[in-house]
């Protein structure tokens, strides 16, 4: 699933690629996504300039000229967008939504399991937001543990109480703050949630400068893969020597949740 790193890398690449460029057509193959599409999104005869390319949580925001044109795109569990010249294109199984700019480019959305969307952004949810990674400071963070009887590692991942942080950089911020994925959120003690909340978003700013995760198929839409896997200290490890100086232990990956827990059971008590 696209994470947050990821969502952000495609951002930044499309921000460099598309801002000032202009949309001359939007075509959906099917407009069955996780929402339906809106019909007008292909039908506008207004021209539409990029302005800005944004993230808002996990949506990639296309700023226009005209506000109330606005559109999002939402990656889903397995959406991927690529960025390729518009005389050259060949359809792929599973691509679903097209534009073409002006400049001879389209920007195409493949996402086999069709949980991705594209939508205005006046469609979107605006109830309270979740709390944003950017702004997880430790008493934040804090106050969301004191409040949860639930293992630390599931409170991480539950996107109503924090919004983007998927499985991989919980188990890698985990590891970083000693913290096993089974201890009790109300349980964490002050330096704990210090140690956390700084792990988390040193995890993520190192992820999005690798330019993301690419572990099953993630790519940038200028299909260039990103390279954090190769930096990863517990996820996807399994059997491997803990990497911690100074630990003996090896790194397990046990169920929990429903997904998987990657950990050193040796040196995150
Ligand atoms: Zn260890």
């Amino acid at each position: 699933m696209p994470e947050l790193p990821e969502v952000e890398t495609c951002v930044r690449y499309l921000s460099s690629a598309l801002t000032g460029d202009t949309i001359l057509q939007q075509t959906s193959f099917r407009s069955d996504l996780r929402f339906p599409i809106h019909p007008s999104l292909q039908n506008s005869n207004q021209s539409l300039t990029i302005q800005s390319i944004i993230r808002q949580h996990k949506y990639i925001v296309f700023k226009t000229n005209i506000p109330d044109l606005d559109f999002s795109i939402h990656l889903g569990m397995s959406g991927v967008l690529r960025l390729v010249p518009s005389d050259t294109i060949t359809l792929k199984k599973h691509d679903h939504y097209q534009i073409n700019f002006q400049s001879n480019r389209s920007l195409i959305l493949n996402d086999p399991r069709r949980f991705g969307s594209v939508l205005y952004v006046n469609q979107l949810n605006h109830n309270p937001a979740p709390c944003a990674l950017n702004k997880l400071t430790s008493q934040l963070l804090s106050s969301i543990c004191n409040q949860s009887k639930q293992p630390i590692k599931t409170l991480l991942l539950d996107q109503k109480k924090i919004s983007g942080l998927g499985n991989i950089y919980a188990c890698e911020a985990l590891f970083l703050s000693k913290i096993s994925p089974y201890q009790l959120a109300n349980t964490l003690k002050p330096l704990q949630l210090r140690s956390l909340s700084f792990a988390i978003k040193l995890v993520l700013k190192k992820a999005i400068r690798y330019g993301g995760t690419s572990i099953r198929d993630f790519k940038s839409p200028d299909q260039s893969l990103g390279y954090f896997q190769h930096h990863l200290w517990v996820y996807n490890q399994e059997n491997k020597p803990c990497r911690r100086h100074g630990c003996v232990g090896q790194i397990t990956r046990q169920a929990q949740t429903g997904r998987s827990s990657f950990f050193c059971a040796t040196c995150q008590k």
